[in-house]
């Protein structure tokens, strides 16, 4: 796992160094492009239920503050390492100003599988965690924010915790909170509808219809399940979607109710033909949604990828020998720091709202948030397909990072 860590991260760095030589950035740009502004880490304690202690690694690393305060989740996930913190606020820098939104990057995590905790000691855990980073966040610090198995519950236990720590209110220094403690409208299905969005520009520029368009999305968490669902509704067909265990193909486009209730009453998504997360990325559909985690597709399985179009709603899904090997294919990759960031930018959505303590219909946020995903898609796309003669093409995800480092390194003195 550490070395997984790694490897994200020096694909990261990698990706913002070349990019950054494209641009003739002067050495010292780079270096500070790269290196995180701060990393915070520590070691949480927290009375299990059964009276013992134990202690817990976690981290928070702000990245990049040239844009506005550092912005990105928490995650908490038992093969977590510093070195994916780091690589996750990285991009977190990147896919905020991608999305046009005025924040930096930065990223929170502690290693434990929730799963193996109760609820009260999953509560205090995240109340540690606000104890060991309260000195260092704030609505114009850092602001945290739900991230892989981190739920709106958990931040508003997060969000408690901060403001009894600092004795007042400020909703603001958390997103994704619950709408009852100031959670904007619209944030949960945001990073799917917002994926959504980016695809439906993307089919627009290659003058292709949703409709009879085959799509497979391995990942039902919040992401995955919405995108699913949203993309059913304009019309077209998820033919395989998978949890972490397993997975299901329907030909007839996937039933997501069933597959839904029979997780809940049977453990498994698969309400009909069974097939393993492996034989997802695989099959020859027109559009493959790795929702998932990192790294889900790389040298193992590069070469049996049959989709001519990935939409990567995960952070980080293709490692980067399968992205340079696939993009060399002729595959259109969506990158991760515009396909994903629907989420960050009702995040932002969430913090203007609480700002101004006035709040939006759950439809004025989503098309608020549709106007900012086809802004940045078109800056994307402008930036690879430039209309002015002379430019040359460039791939979508070099086009991003491109985009990115210019409006970052213009905001750095
Ligand atoms: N964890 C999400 C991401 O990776 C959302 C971050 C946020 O809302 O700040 O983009």
């Amino acid at each position: 796992m550490e070395s997984q860590g790694k490897k994200m991260l020096e694909s990261a760095q990698a990706l913002i160094r070349k990019t950054a030589e494209r641009m003739k950035l002067d050495s010292v740009m780079i270096e500070r492009l790269i290196e995180p502004e701060f990393a915070h880490e520590f070691a949480l304690v927290i009375t299990m239920d059964d009276g013992k202690k134990r202690v817990f690694k976690g981290w928070r690393i702000q990245h990049n503050s040239a844009l506005g305060p550092y912005k990105g989740g928490i995650r908490f996930h038992r093969d977590t390492v510093r070195e994916e913190v780091q690589a996750l606020g990285t991009l977190m820098s990147i896919k905020c100003a991608v999305a046009g939104i005025p924040y930096g990057g930065g990223k929170g995590g502690i290693v434990v599988d929730p799963k193996t905790l109760s609820k009260a000691e999953l509560e205090r855990l995240s109340r540690a965690f606000i104890g060991r980073i309260a000195h260092i966040i704030g609505e114009d610090v850092d602001v945290p924010a739900p991230d892989v198995n981190t739920t709106p519950e958990i931040m508003s236990w997060m969000i408690d915790e901060y403001q009894k720590i600092i004795g007042r209110k400020s909703l603001a220094t958390i997103t994704g909170k619950p709408v009852a403690m100031g959670g904007s409208l619209g944030r949960t299905a945001a990073t799917g509808r917002g994926g959504l969005f980016v695809l439906m520009s993307l089919m627009a520029k290659l003058k292709k219809k949703a409709k009879g368009t085959t799509v497979a999305v391995q990942g039902f968490g919040n992401v995955g399940y919405y995108f699913a669902k949203l993309a059913t509704e304009v019309g077209f067909k998820v033919v395989a979607i998978s949890d972490s265990k397993t997975g299901v193909y329907d030909k007839n486009g996937i039933d997501l109710d069933r597959a839904l209730k029979n997780k809940k009453e049977k453990g498994t998504v698969a309400y009909t033909k069974a097939i393993s997360n492996e034989e997802l990325l695989e099959l020859d559909v027109d559009v493959l949604v790795p929702a998932a985690l990192e790294n889900m597709i790389n040298e193992k399985n590069m070469a049996k990828i049959k989709a001519p179009v990935i939409v990567e709603m995960a952070n980080g899904p293709l490692t980067q020998e399968a992205y340079e090997y696939l993009a060399k294919k002729g595959k259109i990759i969506v990158p991760d720091v515009l396909a994903n960031s629907g989420g960050v930018t009702v995040s932002y959505l969430e913090w203007v709202q609480n700002k101004a303590g006035y709040y939006w219909t759950e439809k004025e946020v989503n098309d608020k948030l549709k106007v900012m995903m086809d802004r940045a898609f078109e800056a994307m796309w402008e930036k690879s397909n430039p209309s002015a003669g002379g430019e040359k093409k460039m791939p979508l995800k070099q086009a991003a990072f491109e985009v990115a480092l210019e409006r970052i390194t213009s905001a750095m003195v």
